[in-house]
């Protein structure tokens, strides 16, 4: 229909408005990169729909996005000639929240607008943070390739309801006007919005433009007609992974990192690589600090920006690192891959197969240099992310030892919760004969550091490594062993402490073992069917007795979590 309509918000696209207006006074200027950021995703579309169909550039070949201000009017316009939105388009994107996560990012508020704002920086605003700075925002829109009389218009004032009707549009893409609020005039001002332009969205790769100062002229004529405005790029407008390391400053990769995951907090480290020779291609890898909020939903966003020969053609390509590695964000532009690749392509082809094992080397040597160089800052990625890591030996069998390296453990060295330390701290400080990494897997941390299987190990002082994770059982049987050390879970079959075990130990055995024959007898008896074996053992030094899985048995967390699927 041609009509005007009026739609509400959905529920929680009207609670994050709210949340937005009233407490994100400290950085209201980050509206401006989100804006820009939109135009730009708009142009890689437009350039990835034209490859299959080039008159959707109709005759504006010339991909930009203008930013002009109008100071009496109080208004601030960003027009993009993108790829545009049909009305369908327009009520769906800018009615509702579609990014995954966010009923999780509403629950996680806490109240308190100081830490809810710097909850929302981190989950990244989007489109409506235009409402920080303005009390009314219009869209005008044409979808590329759609007649001009298709154009439509987006009203609202951010309170619970939007409006839109169709509209006569020449121009394609999208134009974004604010209607700024009385405390936010600041923002019509053209050198603010420059430094704005300047600060966050260099290195945005269409150029992002604003008028031209105009200059003091002596010409008459030019006086008298009225020339169109001249334009004039503010940013670099290349793709910051075109450039040179050498010249791209930190700040700059940050800002880059945030514009490609919607992620707001700065990244914990990068690695920026060309590749030359038999495969040619770019990759920049970012490592978050934070979870997402949906890491464990299966479907949840996960992949590379995927760009061949600089055009952009999908995110979220997921060929190119394994699983195990879904925490890395980034940009792989490669020039073998052909222009109308597809996902399905992309699974099929061997170059994709040869780079996702480069690009996997590139992730696993960047954490080991961030371990190396900077522990604080590797801890707060293993809080992050280590249980996704832990996934990797049973998935890579090839990077084995160099996921091994990279775990991090508590152990009962210090019986903290917290994982810290590496199996390879762990090997440093293994006793004389010790030949095996023990380690003990509990329901939680707790369980774990009070087991009674414990009891000889701290009596000899041989450390243990306290596994309590759902995926620790896991782990431990793909790593199988570590520099060449079997790894041993204590709760499992007879304890053998090899060369641990003097001469004393030995003859006291089976001194207890003969004393007790008729006390096993009558517990073997009494438990009948129950339990395999009953014996005597020196593992306990104040527990009675314990339960022991068998050598070959499945490990007690195994059983738990068949026995939660139903098994
Ligand atoms: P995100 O960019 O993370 O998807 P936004 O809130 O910034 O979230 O934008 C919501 C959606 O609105 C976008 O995904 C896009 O489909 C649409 N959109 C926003 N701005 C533009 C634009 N300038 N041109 C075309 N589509 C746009
Ligand atoms: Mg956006």
């Amino acid at each position: 229909t041609a009509e005007k309509e009026t739609l509400g918000f959905q529920t929680e696209a009207k609670q994050l408005l709210q949340l937005m207006i009233h407490s994100m006074y400290s950085n209201k200027e980050i509206f401006l990169r989100e804006l820009v950021s939109n135009a730009s995703d708009a142009a890689d579309k437009l350039r990835f729909e034209a490859l299959k169909d080039d008159t959707l550039f109709e005759d504006d070949p010339n991909i930009r996005v203008r930013v002009t201000v109008d100071k009496d009017a109080g208004t601030l316009t960003i027009a993009d000639n993108g790829i545009g939105m049909s009305r369908d388009e327009v009520i769906n994107n800018l009615g509702t929240i579609a990014r995954s996560g966010t009923a999780e990012f509403l629950k996680n508020l806490s109240g308190d607008s100081k830490k809810d704002s710097q909850l929302i920086g981190q989950f990244g605003v989007g489109f409506y943070s235009a409402f920080i700075v303005a009390d009314k925002v219009e869209v005008f829109t044409r979808r590329a390739g759609a007649p001009a009389d298709q154009g439509v218009h987006w009203t609202s004032t951010g309170e619970s309801d939007f409006t839109v009707e169709d509209c006569q549009r020449d121009a394609r893409g999208t134009e974004v006007v604010l209607h700024l609020r009385d405390d936010d005039k600041e923002f019509a001002d053209d050198w603010r919005i420059r430094s704005i332009i300047k600060k966050y969205s260099d290195h945005i790769s269409i150029p992002v433009e604003m008028q031209k100062p105009a200059s003091p002229s002596n010409d008459e004529e030019d006086k008298q007609e009225e020339a169109a405005p001249e334009f004039e790029a503010v940013n670099s407008a290349t793709a910051l992974w075109t450039r040179p390391r050498t010249e791209v400053s930190d700040d700059e990769y940050k800002e880059f990192y945030k514009h490609i995951s919607h992620d707001f907090s700065e990244p914990l480290t990068w690695s920026h690589n060309k590749v030359e020779g038999k495969l040619e291609y770019t990759s920049l890898l970012y490592l978050p600090a934070t979870p997402p909020m949906d890491m464990w939903n299966r479907d949840a966003a996960r992949g590379l920006k995927l760009y061949v020969q600089r055009t952009f053609i999908m995110d979220e390509a997921e060929q190119f690192l394994p699983l195990y590695l879904r925490f890395v964000k980034g940009v792989v532009d490669s020039n073998d891959l052909s222009l109308n690749v597809s996902r399905e392509i992309l699974q099929q082809d061997p170059a994709v197969d040869a780079m996702k094992s480069a690009l996997t080397k590139r992730v696993l040597d960047m954490l080991s240099k961030l371990a190396k160089n900077d522990s604080e800052k590797y801890q707060t990625f293993w809080k992050a992310f280590g249980q996704v890591l832990k996934e990797g030996p049973a998935e890579d069998f090839s990077n084995k030892e160099k996921i091994a390296k990279l775990l991090r453990f508590a152990t009962s060295v210090d019986d903290k919760a917290e994982q810290t330390h590496s199996l390879e701290d762990y090997v440093g400080r293994m006793k004389e004969g010790q030949t095996k990494i023990y380690y003990v897997v509990g329901e939680n941390h707790k369980t774990a550091a009070n087991s009674p299987h414990l009891e000889v190990f701290r009596k000899k002082g041989i450390e243990v490594l306290l596994l309590s994770d759902r995926v620790d059982d896991w782990l431990m049987n793909h790593l199988g062993e570590f520099d060449g050390k079997q790894l041993q879970d204590v709760g499992r079959g007879q304890l053998d402490l090899g060369e641990l075990e003097d001469e004393e130990d030995k003859k006291a055995k089976e001194e207890l073992a003969e004393e007790h024959k008729d006390l096993v007898e009558r517990v073997t008896k009494a438990l009948g069917e129950r339990v395999e074996e009953v014996r005597v053992t020196s593992r306990l030094t104040s527990s009675p007795a314990c339960l022991v899985v068998g050598e070959h048995d499945m490990g007690a967390q195994m059983r738990r979590i068949l026995e939660a699927a139903g098994q």
